[in-house]
């Protein structure tokens, strides 16, 4: 008895030994784990610290840390071995003993395939034949599950309660580490964001050069939010790539290359004109090599797209006054960083501002343009008054002298038409700059009457037979009766504008006036055969102030037009040009005729 009882002492003592000696270990080994994870600064080290104990703790074959990205997916932080890569996302709700794990905060401890299998039927097929064990263990920080990690093992084993309790411990230890520096990485990047949008902000408001401006922005995100990153514009019904930014200078040249090539795809369901027509930015945690082949043009362009190693991409709209104006694409990608939707809010946030800064410019320069244009307009209008003015007075004081000599000259009527014209010349430019202030304050007023506009326009030409005469132009008038319902004086103005225009830049050559009517409107056309127009001018020369000719030249505000325009459009009609330079001009007046009970 004694001997049995001897050896059963010996091997319970030499039992207690090897526990103790187990124990000691597993102490020794969570105060390096410990060690280990009082140094990490960054989750993925934690996790990577984590996971390096974790396989050597357990004798694991591979292993996974993940963490709860948001409320329905895990990102993997870091993997030894397993086929989740590092950055990929889990749907919480698929049937992974990881997710789980994560879902109910438990640890699970499966210890052979039999385990697998009748505990997680509907992914045994998807685990490699080589693993034989399992185990699950929740990551929960205060009662909150933060992830989980998995470890596999390529032999079945069993997990006695002490080991079970140890790997508690090494969950709860890994747990406080990785929670602590996903909230520092938090912070560091929320500080970083702030920075690089304090940095964004000076620069778009340092210049209203919004080009410029936008390339240096670009190059602010490389490399510490993006590997690539690139701006496109729209430009008519396609995009121009106004920068493109990376830091080796050799690969922007590449990209310039490869994009000219291979432009982007105007027609796809996703990507850069998706987003600019929707005005909604897409964001690609992790780019698959599926979807990599899905966007390829053709083998070449697949192979060139390989070559950049593309992980992760966020595309966002460039919105001004709710309209898009272009995108911008960010792209990680042999860093192996990958992008999550604070990083998506973060370049929200950037194109809106930029997109503020853009608008502001363009505005600006709009404004700046108005203002030369005013500016070009006050002084060329100077002028153009100093002219009739300069010649009525020449006349009256002539006149004076002769009449203080106590003569009176033979040609007094003449003299005093030549008065009298530019005074009336005078007149006309006042109004027509009266006109102006009157139209935009919207204080046009028409008073619709019954007109016969053969006759109007008959006596308009007859106003001109004068001038007509001397600029060397025949009138040919070539009317039907058209009688309908307008603002009789406001109509006569247009008219003698059109004139008074075909025999200023048709001097020396016929003019033809054709009045006709066509369904119910009336159509009056006026042909000159003089210095025409170019097309690229025939729509500036309805605006304000815009001539299509210099100034010394050809007298007049280049504001007829305009004018003209305006009241003719007021009258629910239409004013148009056909012409080419130096082959004439052919202005075309549709005039809608009104019922005589209506308000024409
Ligand atoms: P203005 O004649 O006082 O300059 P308008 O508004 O009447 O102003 O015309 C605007 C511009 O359109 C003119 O400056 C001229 O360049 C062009 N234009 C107008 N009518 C004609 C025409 N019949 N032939 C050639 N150019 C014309």
């Amino acid at each position: 008895m004694l001997p049995s009882q001897n050896s059963g002492l010996t091997i319970s003592a030499s039992d207690a030994e090897r526990r103790a000696e187990r124990a000691e270990s597993r102490l020794a080994r969570l105060q390096a784990t410990t060690a280990a994870l009082a140094e990490v600064m960054t989750p993925a080290e934690a996790a990577t610290a984590v996971l390096e104990q974790g396989l050597g703790l357990f004798d694991a074959q591979t292993g996974g840390v993940y963490v709860l990205e948001n409320d329905h997916e895990l990102r993997a932080l870091a993997a030894l071995r397993t086929h989740f890569s590092q950055g990929s996302t889990i749907p919480l709700s698929s049937g992974f003993p990881v997710t789980r794990s994560a879902r109910t905060g438990e640890h699970l401890f499966l210890e052979d395939r039999e385990a697998l299998l009748a505990q997680f039927p509907d992914i045994i097929s998807l685990l490699p034949e080589t693993v034989k064990a399992l185990v699950a263990l929740a990551l929960t920080v205060k009662g909150r599950v933060i992830g989980s990690i998995g470890l596999t093992f390529s032999s079945p084993r069993t997990f006695p309660p002490e080991e079970r309790r140890f790997a508690d411990a090494i969950a709860a230890q890994c747990a406080l580490a990785i929670d602590r520096a996903v909230l520092m990485e938090r912070e560091r990047a929320a500080a970083d964001r702030a920075g690089f949008l304090g940095k964004a902000s000076e620069l778009l408001a340092s210049s209203l050069d919004s080009e410029r401006v936008l390339e240096e922005l670009i190059r602010l995100a490389v490399p510490r939010f993006a590997d690539w990153c690139a701006v496109e514009m729209i430009e008519g019904d396609a995009t121009k790539q106004l920068a493109v930014a990376h830091v080796d200078p050799n690969k922007v040249k590449w990209a310039a290359a490869l994009r000219e090539k291979y432009p982007p795809d105007r027609l796809a369901p996703r990507g850069l004109y998706e987003v600019i027509r929707s005005g909604k930015p897409e964001i690609y945690p992790v780019i698959s090599a599926e979807m990599l082949e899905a966007s390829a043009i053709d083998a070449e362009h697949l192979q060139l797209i390989r070559e950049l190693h593309i992980r992760s991409i966020i595309v966002v709209p460039l919105i001004a006054s709710g309209k898009p104006i272009g995108g911008m694409t960010l792209v990680w990608a042999e860093s192996g960083n990958v992008y999550d939707n604070s990083d998506l809010e973060l370049f929200m946030e950037l194109s809106h501002r930029a997109a503020l800064a853009i608008e502001n410019a363009r505005l600006y320069r709009d404004l700046r343009q108005a203002v030369q244009v005013r500016d070009d307009f006050l002084a060329a209008a100077g002028h153009e008054l100093k002219t009739p003015l300069a010649a009525l007075l020449m006349q009256i004081n002539s006149l004076q002298r002769l009449i203080r000599r106590g003569t009176l000259p033979s040609n007094l009527g003449d003299r005093l038409d030549k008065a009298s014209n530019a005074g009336t010349r005078l007149e006309r430019l006042i109004d027509e700059l009266l006109d102006v202030s009157r139209i935009t304050s919207g204080r046009l007023r028409l008073e619709p009457q019954p007109v016969h506009l053969d006759e109007l326009v008959r006596e308009v030409v007859e106003r001109f037979v004068d001038q007509a005469a001397s600029a060397g132009c025949a009138i040919a008038l070539r009317t039907v009766p058209v009688r309908g319902i307008w603002d009789r004086p406001r109509i006569d103005q247009v008219v003698s504008n059109l004139v008074a225009n075909a025999l200023k830049y048709g001097r020396g050559a016929p003019v033809e006036i054709d009045l006709t009517s066509r369904g119910p409107h009336a159509v009056l056309q006026i042909t000159d055969h003089g210095i025409g127009i170019a097309v690229e001018e025939q729509v500036k020369i309805f605006e304000r102030f815009e001539r299509a000719v210099a100034n010394r030249e050809f007298g007049g505000f280049g504001l007829g037009l305009w004018i003209a325009r305006q009241i003719v459009e007021a009258s629910g009609g239409t004013i148009a040009v056909t012409s080419a330079p130096g082959r004439g001009a052919r202005f075309t007046v549709e005039l809608p005729l009104g019922s005589e009970d209506g308000d024409g």
